[in-house]
């Protein structure tokens, strides 16, 4: 409880594993080790018993019909990149089009980026100021020749949840496949492939307290069945969809790590919604002057991202050394140019640059946000004061501590 620092604020990044998810693999590494396709002896049996189960569970906590349209990857980049390529590849002959939007994870953007040289069109869809895509974009970008759709469930920068329903139920009158990012979103929010119209879904184990290293791909296998083109070629492994030695303690992991975050699901994101409004309470009471970035009612409970004009983020996250903040996506942050799904929400180059996010998560305390709050505060107002001292004419708004 209280302050624990350096204080965690960036769980779209990645998570810790929880240690009820590490004590559930601990004996599949050691004396349950086997590996799933050994047909002949106890130690291939039981894993195998292991990952099945781990299907299930996995199956049902995203509403599939059954567990073989679960199939384990290494992450959700792998998820996007196999759900893309595999099905553009399998039906290239018929249909050529695929449809996604300007905010998608570089994951579905690069993947699009890829078939386009393979010689496939692809339409990115805008978003409106909120980050969201509206549906009549997407219908009206729909043509004969059109195989899928690309539309994340949540975003991992603005945290803006899509209307998947009505993307779905678009998909499904025009014939068209549709595939959702869902690494930010389940276990947060509830995730339903039924509900949603969703054909095909990517997720992994490390966004919801899981370790790192494992993935699912949902690939619906009733009306209709979806054929898919591997991205490995090997031991025929998932139904020839991924080949490779399925790693059993992750797997099992995964499916913990699932259900821990259904269990308390409603109570956790009541916990993080009201966390997260008393973070920019305090942020609004402290500055004038600051930008919510995406829609204020559309978005997970953990997340915040705020334009704060006239401060750099990085500076303020560099002044800050006992919290663990982004300034973007932690995907691009090697590279220095300002988030693209800043930019596709209308902020300038430089308010992109002037904007954090915040990721709260399991670990984080109303001590840890209260103290945030202030050290966020105190920074801006350091930095708005430089520059306005530096300025000819500049310097009137004195230090008020
Ligand atoms: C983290 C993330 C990814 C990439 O996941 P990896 O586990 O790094 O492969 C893809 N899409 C979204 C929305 C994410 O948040």
């Amino acid at each position: 409880m209280g302050l624990n620092f350096p204080i965690y604020l960036d769980h779209h990044a990645t998570t810790p594993t929880d240690p009820r998810v590490l004590d559930a693999m601990r004996p599949y590494f050691t004396e349950r080790f086997g590996n799933a396709a050994s047909a002949s002896h106890v130690f291939g049996w039981r894993a195998e018993a292991a990952v099945e189960q781990a299907r299930e569970r996995l199956a049902a906590a995203i509403g599939a019909h059954e567990p073989r349209e679960i199939v384990f990857t290494s992450g959700t980049t792998e998820s996007d990149n196999l759900a893309l390529k595999g099905v553009a590849r399998a039906y290239r002959t018929r249909r050529d089009h695929l449809i996604t939007v300007a905010t998608e994870h570089s994951a579905v953007l690069e993947s699009c980026g890829a078939l386009e040289r393979e010689g496939f069109r692809v339409t990115v869809l805008p978003v409106g100021r909120s980050g969201l895509v509206d549906p009549d974009d997407v219908r009206r970008a729909i043509g004969d020749r059109t195989l899928l759709v690309s539309v994340m469930a949540a975003n991992s920068e603005i945290g803006v949840l899509q209307p998947l329903a009505a993307i779905g139920g678009i998909c499904r009158e025009r014939d068209v496949l549709f595939h959702t990012d869902a690494a930010q979103a389940v276990g947060k929010v509830p995730v339903d492939v039924e509900a949603s119209g969703v054909d095909l879904l990517s997720m992994c184990a490390h966004k919801l307290y899981g370790p790192p290293g494992v993935g699912a791909l949902y690939i619906r296998r009733r009306r209709p069945r979806i054929r898919l083109e591997p991205l490995f070629h090997g031991g025929g492994h998932e139904w020839g969809h991924r080949s490779g030695t399925l790693p059993l303690a992750l797997i099992v992991g995964f499916a913990e790590a699932v259900d821990l975050c259904l269990h308390d699901l409603e109570a956790e994101a009541a916990r993080l919604r009201a966390l997260r409004d008393e973070l920019w309470t305090r942020l609004q009471a402290g500055l004038d002057d600051l930008r919510l970035n995406g829609d204020p009612e559309q978005r997970l409970p953990g997340n915040l991202n705020v334009a704060f004009p006239g401060a750099e983020a990085d500076a303020v996250i560099a002044s800050l050394r006992d919290v663990a903040l982004s300034s973007g996506s932690a995907c691009s942050s090697a590279r220095p140019e300002p988030s693209h799904v800043l930019r596709a929400i209308g902020l300038s180059e430089a308010l992109a640059r002037a904007s954090l996010r915040f990721g709260l998560g399991r670990g984080n305390t109303r001590e840890e946000i209260e103290w945030v709050a202030d050290q966020v505060i105190a920074q801006v107002r350091e930095q708005r004061e430089k520059r306005a001292g530096g300025r000819p004419g500049g310097g009137r708004r004195r230090s008020d501590g």
